[in-house]
């Protein structure tokens, strides 16, 4: 027998149908790429993405078409989030940080036929569009200008294309499981892969961010996603926000910390979530402009892993809660969210707050479990160490157009990092797997000895590397960047170290740079630091 209830899918259009219905005037703060700031609400986000979504109907494009964007985030970006998806098609959001060849291979692997651009990648796509195969539009994001209009002979401007839209258009009602985005892992090795999100996977992923335990964002939430929205969907945050009816607060261009700071102190910003480098720069910034932050009540960090002195920074300093939380594209991307237990409540402070430190706990709708190299589960003990083998209701399940390639292993997908798991789920990440660092057949997590020499006041930022040695195969060391004006002393740096960690995992040697090479979403090459000093401790 089958329940008696309504159904209807899950639809991302559903979601700026509620915003728009119940929340149409509350504001959505965009600052512009040609600079300043904007003002329009749900209701002007809702209207043009309908006006957009019957645009891109009248050009022709076929269900599902994939429409790219290169752009910041922005209200015109959160616009195309709806209207794309809202109409069928599905949005293709592009980092434009990725190698040229590998924008141009992404661009041609997902045969996108309408590209969105900001003005600042003008010059970039006019360099590249000869080589873009399946393309039948670029469209600027604003009004057009003449030097777009030169670069680009026959770019279309966004805003005449919205104005031209039929603002009472009828989003279509089709099955929830239909693709409705879709984003490239920037992957340091092969081509980029990529992961196909479903209208049902985004609400389901919404739901949860959404819940006490997750995000918790709320119709009473400023809330300011630093984190790009070419970035896994800004972490989910637009439709998150759009199910709530939260402000939205978009920070354009300039994530520096004077800008942000500027955006969270004039608009009252609640929760900002970004990686940990964006939030070095806020916290130096508001230091030295004796900002209090004041309306800032949490941030959200991931990504890669939170440093514990930036939790404890935001706390003592600000009096802002951080949430560490887990995830990757291939998770859409939330997998764990570090929010305490009741029992918590009455362990002494500084216990409660070592607890807040890990990468916390899975949402209902998301499994974790840790095993061997043979496969074979591990304890949840919280020291059993092995990869993390994930599956849920927004894990993908194969990546796009290698559907002929399985990638689970009994219905669980490999994450590549190496971790533990409590007793009470808590998730602590050690390593990616390709990172992590053996040394006479012990294993050492680089992320532990950053955590620690991050907390150094002479250092601004630091990363720690295994290198090849001579009777331990492989040693750590500390890749380290002096904060402004500081010229710390290698020793004192590994003295640092001393009572923290057990000796033997202390690195052997500490080199100094002037700033890390990171990837396009912000993670440290340390393929590129291995190279840098392979022969450091051999040579
Ligand atoms: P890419 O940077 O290739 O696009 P993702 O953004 O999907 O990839 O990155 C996912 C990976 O980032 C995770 O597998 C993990 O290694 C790392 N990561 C994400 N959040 C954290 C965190 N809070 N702590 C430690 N590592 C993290």
């Amino acid at each position: 027998m089958l329940g008696q209830m309504m159904t209807a899918p899950l639809l991302i259009s559903s979601l700026i149908d509620h915003a728009a219905r119940y929340h149409g005037a509350t504001p959505i703060v965009s600052v512009e790429t040609a600079g300043g700031q904007t003002v329009t609400t749900w209701g002007g986000v809702a209207e043009n993405a309908r006006r957009l979504g019957s645009a891109l109907t009248a050009m022709g494009l076929e269900p599902q078409a994939r429409c790219a964007t290169i752009a910041w985030n922005n209200r015109r970006h959160l616009e195309i989030y709806f209207g794309t998806s809202g109409a069928g098609f599905v949005c293709h959001t592009i980092n434009p940080r990725l190698f040229p060849e590998q924008l141009v291979y992404i661009i041609n692997h997902a045969e996108d036929r309408v590209l969105f651009i900001d003005e600042t990648f003008v010059p970039l796509v006019a360099r590249l569009r000869d080589q873009f195969t399946t393309l039948k539009a670029i469209v600027l994001m604003g009004p057009m200008t003449e030097a777009a209009a030169q670069a680009i002979p026959g770019i279309l401007s966004y805003d005449d294309l919205v104005a031209g839209g039929d603002p009472a258009f009828e989003w279509p009602q089709f099955d929830e499981n239909t693709a409705s985005s879709l984003c490239y892992t920037s992957g340091t090795t092969g081509n980029p892969k990529g992961v196909l999100y479903s209208h049902r996977s985004t609400l389901l992923h919404s739901f949860a961010g959404n819940t006490a335990d997750g995000l918790a964002i709320s119709a009473r939430d400023v809330v300011l996603p630093v984190v790009p929205m070419f970035h896994v969907n800004a972490w989910g945050v637009p439709y998150c926000a759009a199910m709530v009816g939260a402000q939205l607060v978009m920070p354009g261009p300039n994530l520096d910390g004077e800008s942000l700071v500027r955006l969270i102190d004039g608009e009252r910003v609640t929760i900002a979530l970004g990686v940990p480098t964006i939030w070095l720069g806020l916290l130096g910034h508001a230091k030295a402009a004796g900002s209090r932050l004041e309306s800032l009540q949490r941030t959200v960090v991931g990504g890669s892993a939170c440093p514990p002195s930036m939790i404890k920074t935001f706390r003592e300093l600000y009096g802002v809660d951080t949430i560490h939380a887990w995830g990757m594209s291939e998770m859409s991307p939330l997998g764990s969210v570090n929010r305490p237990l009741a029992k918590h409540r009455d362990l002494p402070e500084a216990e409660q707050h070592r607890l807040r430190e890990s990468q916390g706990r899975a949402p209902f709708g998301v499994e974790m479990k840790i095993v061997d190299e043979d496969g074979q589960d591990l304890p949840h003990d919280g020291k059993s160490q092995g990869d993390l083998m994930v599956r849920g209701h927004w894990v993908l399940d194969s990546y796009f157009r290698m559907g002929d390639q399985p990638i689970l292993r009994d219905g669980w997908f490999a994450t590549g990092d190496v971790a533990t798991l409590d007793e009470d789920g808590y998730l602590t990440i050690r390593d990616r797997s390709k990172d992590i660092i053996k040394s006479g057949g012990e294993w050492i997590s680089s992320v532990e000895l950053e955590n620690i020499a991050i907390a150094h006041p002479q250092l601004q930022d630091a990363a720690v590397v295994g290198v090849p040695h001579p009777k331990w195969d492989e040693r750590p060391i500390l890749v380290a960047v002096p904060a402004p004006g500081e010229t710390p002393a290698p020793e004192d740096l590994l003295a640092f170290y001393d009572g923290k960690i057990a000796k033997w995992q202390v690195p052997d040697k500490v080199v100094f740079i002037d700033v890390l090479p990171r990837n396009a979403t912000g993670k440290v090459l340390k393929r590129n630091l291995r190279d840098q000093f392979s022969d450091i401790l051999t040579g």
